[in-house]
């Protein structure tokens, strides 16, 4: 641990707090605001965008929005907010949905397009889905608990005493929206009565109360049913599911941990319906850094479920942005873009990095320079070859301060 705390040294640069590295210093007037700020609030939310670090340059696409700034749709039962490409043009391959659910308030039974990954954030929910060979799946889950429902798949969602639930949902379209999914009351009211009787094989006069439209968030009455119940309900005479949609993330042991924080990896090595999204979990504690990577195989779509932290993308081409990030943030990182995130805070930053794709893969500066031939890595960085081997050899995701 000794040579990493050398080698990382040479990365991190400024402490939060510290003005060094900015654009503005001493006497130099350059960067100040005679009228004053124009909003202190969201100056206050964002000094790396009022007063950056001196290595930003040039107009790199906003990669941050935040869930704050999102229409929130208010039903009885619950509330739904989204983050789309219509929202943060950057994030064309993943959107996400911010959800409530009240004690017995359901998401009604649907489907997409669009793989839906979630982490429930707070409470607890009883959710349904069918697996693609006709077999019912039924659980519940509580904060720390993700689920995976593959396209097309139909589910559901209600939340359980004593408060429901509040959780993050993912999809792998930055086109999604969560106001355009097949609902069940939907699709019913828009068949003739006689159709929909003739299928279900029931009178008309039995269908004369089913709904005139969709329900999507709705409150109804706390199940009475236990789990148990439910589940043998469901499978009546078949058996259940043998697929788990649902993974326990934060029982997991972290995939990897140092004394500046940890983090679980979850993808279809672990999780196996995941297949079309991988997830990484994040901690890192105050004064560390995720430290400097970036991932080939696709974008990152980031969730910030607490803390307050700091990204800057290093856009090629001479562009770098530093953004600036909060507890119920989206950030956004193109592939292949090389990027850090500093803790700014005094308590834990706690985030999500989500992808559209069934691997989780990323690489690692630290560990990409002490893989090659020394010679080739000094003559780009004029480092003495001491300097070069106190480098971290191995990937640590988070390193100290
Ligand atoms: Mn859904
Ligand atoms: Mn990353």
């Amino acid at each position: 641990m000794g040579s990493a705390v050398l080698g990382t040294a040479a990365v991190v640069t400024a402490s939060p707090e510290s003005q060094q590295g900015r654009q503005t210093v001493g006497h130099d007037r350059s960067g100040s605001n005679p009228i004053g700020p124009d909003d202190p609030v969201l100056h206050a939310e964002n000094p790396d965008s009022v007063n950056p670090p001196s290595t930003d340059r040039g107009d790199v696409n906003p990669f941050k929005y935040p869930f704050s700034l999102a229409h929130k749709r208010i039903e009885k039962g619950g509330w739904a907010r989204q983050v789309t490409a219509r929202d943060l043009p950057v994030s064309t391959t993943i959107a996400g949905v911010n959800m409530r659910l009240t004690a017995g308030g359901i998401r009604e039974l649907h489907w997409h397009r669009a793989g839906e990954w979630s982490l429930m954030l707070d409470g607890s929910a009883r959710i349904t889905c069918l697996d693609p060979h006709g077999k019912p799946f039924v659980d519940d889950v509580k904060e720390g608990d993700l689920w995976f429902f593959p396209t097309g798949l139909p589910h559901s969602i209600q939340g359980l005493e004593p408060d429901g639930c509040e959780f993050l949902l993912v999809f792998d379209d930055g086109a999604f929206s969560e106001y355009d999914t097949v609902l069940l009351a939907d699709w019913t009211a828009h068949t003739p009565p006689s159709v929909l009787a003739r299928n279900l094989g029931v009178s008309g006069a039995a269908l004369s109360r089913i709904p005139p439209g969709e329900l999507y968030i709705f409150q109804a009455e706390v199940p009475k049913t236990s789990l148990d119940q439910d589940r043998k309900a469901a499978a009546g005479t078949i058996s259940l599911s043998s697929e788990n949609f649902v993974f326990r993330l934060m029982e997991m042991p972290p995939t990897r941990k140092t004394k500046a924080g940890e983090a679980r990896i979850v993808d279809s090595s672990v999780f196996k319906v995941s297949s079309q999204i991988a997830a990484a979990h994040v901690i890192v504690h105050p004064g560390g850094m995720r430290e400097m990577h970036w991932h080939p195989n696709a974008d990152e779509w980031q969730y910030y479920v607490t803390g307050k932290g700091r990204m800057t993308v290093f856009a090629s081409g001479g562009k770098a942005r530093t953004m600036d990030f909060q507890k119920g943030d989206v950030g956004y990182v193109q592939q292949t873009l090389p990027h850090y995130i500093e803790n700014t805070g005094n308590e834990d930053l706690i985030f999500l990095e989500i992808f559209k794709s069934s691997t989780y893969q990323d690489v690692s500066l630290n560990e990409w320079l002490t893989h090659l031939p020394p010679a080739l890595v000094q003559a780009h960085l004029n480092l003495d070859i001491a300097t070069l081997r106190a480098i971290p050899h191995a990937e640590e995701v988070v390193v100290p301060a």
